[in-house]
């Protein structure tokens, strides 16, 4: 695979010719279960088998997993198909568990990301390992607390790391089960260019035929990878069944996915880019003066109601102008989520000019 980074990393050593792919159930359930779904997944593209031992739910009285026992089933998995293996670990009695069990590839949930105890436990007991060890991202979108357990990691000499991306809960409902809010992990790749990058699209889209679509979108995004969760009876699963795939599905989406090149050298698509590009700036300028003359203009109406001490606030009128654009944004081919974004972050900007004024 074209590659993107500057330093050479584990993901590049595998030498792989199509982007990494995880997969397997979200919980190992049984002996059975646990090889039935690893024959199936043996001559794929399938380059770690992952299988949930310890699970945590979100809720008390659901099923939390087989324990170490799952361990074994996974070391029968790596001797009868070669797959190597994959499991979550939530403390330094999973990690030595894990470690003793002879596990490839080791990921810290979400629900542990988030607690700095819990990451520098699980680092701590790794320290030094040349396992391979991927985060999650942190259930709450929070990319300081993402990056600051790969750096626990990273400073207990933990050499082969990587980042998931599975999305961020909200309480506000959407179509997504964690939203992706795509921004926190471009960020993510922004700060950390040599850190590989794997989509989850199985806990973003929480819906098996959702899965498609966004793992396109990762690959669009340059993520190096996927975590599929795959199941021979996905409706049978004991947990998270509605987003589970079929091995047959898994090599279908894979079949199907356009993998896109980081670049091309050929100079007529590198003009015609440039040339794009250099509309976009020209552009971006002048969005930027625009705002600024809507803020000047924002000011001015700052003074009048200070003048008359009238609220900053009106939402009647604000209602009125978020309607209007949505309606605008349409015709114009923006999506009505894009337009919500953009003007509560322009309407917030103009409460901070008036609210500056009113109060000097
Ligand atoms: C999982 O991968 O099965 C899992 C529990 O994921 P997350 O930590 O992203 O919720
Ligand atoms: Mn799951």
């Amino acid at each position: 695979m074209e590659n993107k980074k500057e330093m050479r990393t584990w993901l590049d050593d595998l030498n792989l010719s199509h982007p990494l792919v995880i997969a397997g159930p979200c919980s190992a359930e049984t002996e059975e279960q646990v090889l039935n779904i690893a024959h199936e997944l043996k001559d794929t593209d399938v380059n770690y088998y992952r299988a949930g031992i310890w699970k945590p739910r979100t809720r008390p009285g659901n099923f939390e997993g087989v324990g170490a026992l799952g361990l074994k089933w996974l070391q029968k998995v790596k001797e009868e198909t070669g797959l190597k293996t994959a499991t979550e670990v939530a403390n330094r009695n999973h990690v030595e568990l894990a470690l003793a069990h002879d596990i490839d590839l080791l990921w810290i949930g979400a629900r542990s990301t988030v607690s700095p105890f819990i990451v520098q436990e699980i680092a701590d007991a790794l320290k030094g390992t040349d396992k391979i060890v991927l985060v999650k991202n942190p259930v709450n979108p929070d990319l300081p607390l993402w990056l600051g357990a790969v750096e626990r990691l990273a400073s207990a000499n933990i050499k082969n790391l990587g980042a998931i991306h599975r999305g961020f809960s909200t309480y506000e409902k959407s179509k997504y089960r964690n939203n992706p809010e795509w921004q926190i992990a471009i960020e993510l790749q922004t700060r950390f260019p040599d850190l590989p990058l794997i989509n989850d699209p199985s806990h973003i889209t929480g819906k098996r035929d959702m899965i498609f679509d966004v793992s396109q979108t990762a690959l669009d995004l340059n993520f190096d990878g996927l975590m599929i969760e795959t199941h021979t009876t996905p409706d049978k699963a004991w947990s998270d069944a509605a987003q589970q795939v079929t091995p047959q599905n898994l090599v279908q989406i894979m079949t199907d996915l356009r993998i896109r090149k980081e670049t091309d050298p050929e100079a007529e698509y590198n003009t015609q880019l440039n040339n794009l590009r250099a509309q976009i700036d020209v552009v971006d300028n002048q969005l930027i003066e625009l705002l600024g003359k809507r803020m000047k203009v924002a000011d001015g109406i700052g003074q009048l109601k200070k003048q008359k001490n009238v609220a900053v606030l009106q939402s009647k009128r604000w209602n009125e102008i978020l309607g209007k654009m949505v309606l605008e944004g349409n015709d114009k081919g923006l999506s009505e989520e894009f337009i919500l974004r953009l003007f509560k972050a322009i309407h917030q900007e103009s409460i901070n000019h008036q609210e500056k004024i009113i109060n000097n």
